[in-house]
């Protein structure tokens, strides 16, 4: 199908050519106002202001007076193929639980890894899937999707598989990651290494053959992977084309950046406790620094220091970290007013980092997050608003009239 979209407020993120964009780049989000884009089939062929606009008869039109157009989110972290709740875990926590007594009780990573291993491939898919369509709404066009709630050889493949099947049918653009080394089963707790010897063994030879994973992550943290197994982990995933994408320092400022850096991981994310060493060691490389502000909020921990990361010429993305247990939504609008206000980002900031940096932290750069000629029609159309900053400024409240997925008005 053939869309025009005419008297657009402001155009925004266009970009002739896409870049990661490093510290100040951040705070310039090209656009130009009173403008028209038009989209053929999937793809974005043209845009520019309405004064150059020589199409006159055209079929199907949208006419954009008073809103806003951006590219769809970027979703780069997200953990959205789980099977139930946890907001019972929610609670207790209100009621002044602590996480160890929750996980003592079979909560945590491990409830979610039981309710996993009892549901059906087609159960947990059909979960999923309406989790994406719920994202899409809010304006997600890309998202990367971990496994790391099986912790057995057929609950990670069976994830796995769900995700591809997720790849195939959604018009989503979607990245699957192996993240078997999530947490150790209770029946590894004191065998490590008998873990270990199945994600190596067991997991990866399945994974690497029927191709179900584009990347691979450790949750690197104390308690949980130490720098030893993250890098007796990431070294044989590299064997089968596996490039790192990991958890690190979201607990404890645990080594995980250095060893992603050493790894060239295509980002570190969370970072909730990093300091100078963490802030050199980003600086000086071409991993990309994810945030994940609404984890932090959930779990009301302090917020990744982002400012300072900007400050230094790093890299920075945000994405969601969707997951049942320590960020249950994948709300990308929330995100960017999260990150505005908790973290001191600018919307332009907080936009670029969750648009064309997202898709540079799961590779889709030459297909998403960015307003380019040749790149995927996902487009988000506002309703009427003043500006840009309105969107952050105004949380909570639904500014999104319309989303175009791979061309399809959803
Ligand atoms: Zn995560």
């Amino acid at each position: 199908m053939s869309i025009l979209i005419k008297n657009i407020r402001q155009l925004a993120g266009v970009r002739e050519n896409s870049t990661l964009l490093r510290g100040k780049e951040l705070s310039e989000l090209p656009f130009i106002n009173n403008a028209w884009i038009h989209i053929e089939n999937n793809i974005i062929v043209g845009y520019g202001s309405m004064d150059s606009l020589n199409i006159k008869e055209f079929k199907n039109s949208i006419d954009a007076t008073g809103r806003l157009v951006m590219p769809c989110w970027c979703d780069s972290h997200t953990h959205l193929v789980f099977a139930g709740s946890r907001e019972n875990e929610f609670v207790d926590k209100i009621k002044g639980k602590t996480y160890a007594e929750i996980a003592a009780h079979g909560g945590g990573i491990l409830n979610s890894a039981n309710k996993l291993n009892d549901t059906t491939e087609d159960e947990l898919f059909n979960q999923a899937w309406k989790r994406l369509e719920q994202i899409a709404k809010t304006g997600t066009g890309a998202v990367e999707i971990k496994s790391g709630y099986g912790l057995t050889v057929e609950g990670e493949l069976k994830m796995l598989r769900v995700i591809k099947k997720l790849k195939q049918k959604s018009n989503l653009i979607i990245k699957a990651t192996f993240l078997g080394a999530h947490a150790y089963p209770e029946a590894f707790r004191d065998n490590h290494q008998g873990y270990i010897r199945q994600i190596i063994d067991e997991m990866l030879p399945v994974i690497g053959k029927e191709n179900l994973a584009d990347y691979i992550d450790v949750f690197c943290e104390e308690g949980f992977f130490s720098i030893s197994e993250t890098e007796q982990i990431l070294t044989a995933g590299k064997q089968y084309g596996l490039k790192p994408k990991i958890h690190a320092n979201q607990l404890n400022n645990s080594g995980g950046v250095q060893i992603g850096v050493k790894h060239n991981a295509i980002s570190v994310d969370h970072l909730e406790t990093i300091a100078a060493a963490e802030i050199e060691c980003l600086k000086n490389s071409n991993t990309i620094a994810t945030a994940l502000p609404t984890a932090a909020f959930f779990l009301r921990m302090n917020y990744p220091p982002v400012r300072k990361m900007i400050e230094n010429d790093i890299a920075v993305a945000l994405a969601t970290d969707y997951n049942p247990g320590s960020s249950p939504s994948g709300n990308m609008p929330l995100l960017i007013a999260l990150s505005c206000i908790q973290m001191k980002m600018t919307p332009e900031e907080a936009i670029n980092a969750a648009t064309i940096n997202g898709a540079y932290a799961m590779e889709v750069q030459d297909e998403a997050g960015s307003i380019t000629a040749g790149k995927k029609a996902n487009l988000i159309i506002t309703k009427p608003i003043p500006s840009l900053a309105y969107m952050p400024y105004s949380f909570g409240e639904n500014l999104i009239d319309k989303v175009i997925i791979n061309g399809n008005i959803i």
